[in-house]
Order: C-alpha cells, then sequence, then structure tokens
C-alpha cells in the first residue's frame, strides 16, 4: 500500500494471515495454527459476516465471496511457480482452491516469479514431480488445480522472472547443493519432533523446519545460525523427503561449521572439551562416575538453579550406586538370555 499497490494474498490460509497481519508457520499450511473461532472473529471485523458463526462452511463461502470482488477488479496478478518446464516454456501453478486460476483469468497483466530450482526439464519429468509434490504435500494422487500458463491472454501480458537470490552460490557448495532440490512439500516439517512441538514460529528463518534451517544457513549463515539447534539428528526429515535432500545430514555439517563461523556457543564449547578431556582418560571417568552419586543428595538449589537451563521443567535422574562398567567387571550384568532364564 506504500507505493499505492493494495496487495491481496489469494490463498484462503495466506489471505486470513494477512488480514491478521501475522507470518505464515508452515509451506502447505500456512494458517495451519489459526482457530476457527480466531478465522470467525477475522472476518466479523472485516467481512461482517454473523457474530459468533465458526463454521468452517460458511467462513469459507464468506471468504470466496469476499476475494471474488477482488478478482474481478484486479489490475494485475502475481503467482510463483511450482514448477517451469524448459522444453516447452510452460509455468505450472498447483493450488487446491483455484485462486491462481481466478487470479490469472482477469487481469491482462500477470506476472510470475520463481527460483532457477524450479525449472524441470521436460512435460515427462513434470508429470514426475506434480505427483510427488501431492502425495508428499498434502496425500492428494494430484492437486486439485495443477494448471499450466504458456502465453499471456489476448491483448495482455505475461512477465516472467527467473529468481537467482544466491541460489548459484549454494551451486557451488557441494555439502549443501540437494537443498535445491527442495519441491517445498513440507513433509520434513510435519515428520520433524521439534517443529511438531514448537511450531513453525520457533524458527528465525521465514521458512520453518528442518529444510528452512538448511535454506537459512545457505543464506545467510550468521544470521540463521540459531536454528540449527533445533534439531535432534533423529533423520526422519531426511527419510521422508520425496526427492532425497539430505536435510540431518547437512544440519550435522552446517553445525560443524559453526566455530569457523564464530557461532559456537562458548559454554557448550567448555562442556565438550570437557567431556573430551574426561573421556581421553578412563580412569579419570571411572573416578568421576564412582563419585556422580554425590549429586543425588545434594540439596534442590545446588542442582536447580539459573545456571541449569536443562533443568527448569525437568529433574535429574538419580545416578546409580555402581556403575556399567563396575557391574561388568563383578559379571553382575545379565544378558537377555540370562535373564529368561
Ligand atoms: S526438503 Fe524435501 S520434505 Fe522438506 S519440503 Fe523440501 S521436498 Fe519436502
Amino acid at each position: 500500500m506504500e507505493r499505492g499497490i493494495d496487495v491481496v494474498e489469494s490463498d484462503l490460509g495466506e489471505r486470513i494471515l494477512q488480514l491478521m497481519h501475522e507470518a505464515p508457520s508452515h509451506i502447505v499450511m500456512p494458517a495451519i495454527h489459526i482457530k476457527r473461532e480466531q478465522v470467525g472473529e477475522l472476518f466479523e471485523k472485516e467481512m461482517g459476516t454473523e457474530k459468533g458463526n465458526f463454521d468452517p462452511a460458511y467462513l469459507t463461502h464468506a471468504a470466496r465471496k469476499n476475494l471474488r470482488h477482488l478478482f474481478l477488479n484486479a489490475e494485475a496478478a502475481m503467482t510463483g511457480a511450482n514448477f517451469a518446464v524448459a522444453s516447452t516454456g510452460d509455468i505450472v501453478v498447483c493450488t487446491n482452491e483455484g485462486n491462481a486460476d481466478m487470479g490469472t483469468s482477469y487481469p491482462k497483466l500477470n506476472i510470475a516469479a520463481f527460483g532457477i530450482e524450479k525449472i524441470v526439464p521436460d512435460l515427462e519429468s513434470l508429470g514426475v514431480f506434480t505427483r510427488l509434490l501431492a502425495r508428499s504435500a498434502t496425500g492428494q494422487p494430484v492437486t486439485t488445480y495443477t494448471s499450466q500458463y504458456r502465453r499471456p491472454r489476448e491483448g495482455g501480458e505475461y512477465h516472467i522472472i527467473i529468481v537467482d537470490n544466491g541460489r548459484s552460490e549454494i551451486l557451488s557448495k557441494t555439502d549443501h547443493i540437494k537443498t535445491l532440490n527442495c519441491i517445498r512439500c513440507g513433509a520434513c516439517m510435519n515428520t520433524c519432533p521439534v517443529y511438531r512441538r514448537s511450531g513453525g514460529y520457533s524458527y528465525t528463518y521465514f521458512i520453518p523446519g528442518p529444510i528452512g534451517i538448511n535454506l537459512g544457513m545457505a543464506h545467510d549463515p550468521e544470521k540463521y545460525y540459531d536454528n540449527l539447534s533445533a534439531c535432534s539428528l533423529c533423520i526422519s526429515c531426511s527419510d521422508v523427503c520425496p526427492v532425497k535432500v539430505d536435510l540431518a545430514e547437512q544440519i550435522y555439517k552446517w553445525r560443524q561449521d559453526l566455530d569457523g563461523l564464530g557461532k559456537a556457543s562458548a559454554g557448550k564449547k567448555i562442556m565438550s572439551g570437557g567431556m573430551k578431556f574426561l573421556m581421553d582418560r578412563p580412569a579419570l571417568f571411572n573416578a568421576a562416575l564412582w563419585v556422580a552419586p554425590v549429586v543425588n543428595g545434594l540439596p534442590r538449589f545446588m542442582k536447580y538453579n539459573d545456571f541449569d537451563a536443562w533443568g527448569k521443567g525437568r529433574e535429574l535422574p538419580t545416578f546409580a550406586k555402581e556403575s556399567f562398567n563396575e557391574m561388568w567387571k563383578k559379571n553382575e550384568v545379565q544378558g537377555k538370555e540370562d535373564s529368561n532364564e
């Protein structure tokens, strides 16, 4: 609006967030974190819907009616592209609401902007990718509206903007090149235990989850390095990714670069140095295990205080009186077969 252009999001989830002045929390379901009651209250204020009516079908109809008027009067439409076909020049946009088609059908000016990595060689490859995307994003065999645009409407203009914005730079990083395979299906965030507990707003890069951690690091490591700790390295993301982006492996590599970037946590460095020192010296390690049960008897204020962020909301496990090592030496450790006897 600052430059006299009123930009309207036409995807329902994005539209809700635009009216709320909030950012998306998921790349496929941007408003997944918003309750229908919140949407009802928002539409009541913005579109004059019935007070207290939170019925999803009613609210969707209200949004449809409201957007229809905006579609009919828009002077320009802008889309991204899920894919672009090199051999034919097709721009392919997948939506479940038909909003891209409504947007591109009315105005005479159409603009498509997308990253270089969206380009696939031919229509045969497109068939593979559209199936992969729908299945991995929402479990559909194909996205409801999978539209291909090739030329401007009669008397209109169609502008195509192919964006690099650092992608060529990623091509030169062999450890991180697979980030560019991403088709933005969101499967890695759906499976990620950290994303599922903490939600999209806990990440500082605008794309959350495992792919967001990697894209943020590829884009500006000094700014987005803090997201690297939002990973338990369970590797579930790498397992589910339909295009084999090695997400967890890349996060692990980025963590190894942290010291070189001057962003490694001083506390963690001291702790790791201490553990290395201890583990390199078995006698000292065993002696430390021998005295560890003393911690069990310490008063709470010594164990749970401002120096122990981990202990806020968690209890320390009780140290065993005897270490596994000692039990093993005394032949006190029973195997599964032994214990079944
Ligand atoms: S990295 Fe893989 S799983 Fe994650 S959004 Fe991209 S394609 Fe989907």
